[in-house]
């Protein structure tokens, strides 16, 4: 439900599927009007509305209620993507994964430990060079610090703590026009 919808909102919404539906039967069995009302303020409702429903639904009829713990399983749902996917892996069932977020995605290739078009090849680079141990904390850690300092526009690499080891810095701190070109909007990830 977080996609297009702020934090604070998606935060709300899924507190208030949880207080109504004790689980992905109940869910499943939901009317669309009463899960709608739940989750209207955030982005898309109406379609979200509908998926979270036949999510539970397929949960239910396929995997006996039980959440698949596959990427593979998980992304055969309608509307679950591989950062989802993720998250729900390392987040929820505590297997090693790294979700790639917009945040994730920008922040890994300014840095220079990928180069690469969307979130699911930087996911690919980064499960080559991140020791496994760490891939739980990875993308709430990389997404506080992009909210925070490696903002989409308008980084703060000056009171960066790592900016001695990202390429994007060094290639601005020599040119500072390089700062606002096509290369780094790019590496926005807008
Ligand atoms: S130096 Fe700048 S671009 Fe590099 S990681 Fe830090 S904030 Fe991001």
């Amino acid at each position: 439900m977080s996609h297009r919808t702020k934090d604070e909102v998606t935060d709300v919404a899924a507190r208030n599927l949880y207080n109504r539906y004790a689980d992905a039967k109940g869910l499943s069995q939901a009317k669309y009007e009463d899960v709608y009302g739940l989750i209207s303020r955030v982005g898309f409702a109406t379609v979200k509305a509908r998926r979270v429903i036949d999510a539970a639904a397929i949960i239910m009829d396929r995997y006996s209620g039980k959440v698949p713990d596959t990427v593979e399983e998980l992304t055969v749902i309608p509307g679950v993507g591989r950062k989802t996917a993720n998250v729900v892996l390392a987040d929820a069932l505590g297997k090693p994964a790294i979700a790639v977020d917009t945040h994730v995605h920008r922040i890994s290739n300014r840095i220079g430990w990928s180069n690469t078009k969307n979130p699911d090849e930087t996911e690919q680079e980064l499960i080559k060079i991140i020791p496994v141990e760490y891939w739980l904390g990875f993308n709430p850690v990389l997404v506080e610090f992009g909210k925070k300092i490696c903002k989409p526009i308008g980084p703060r690499c000056g009171e960066c703590s790592i900016n001695a080891y990202c390429s994007y810095y060094r290639e601005t701190s020599k040119n500072p026009d390089k700062g606002t070109t096509k290369k780094a909007k790019k590496n926005s990830g807008k």
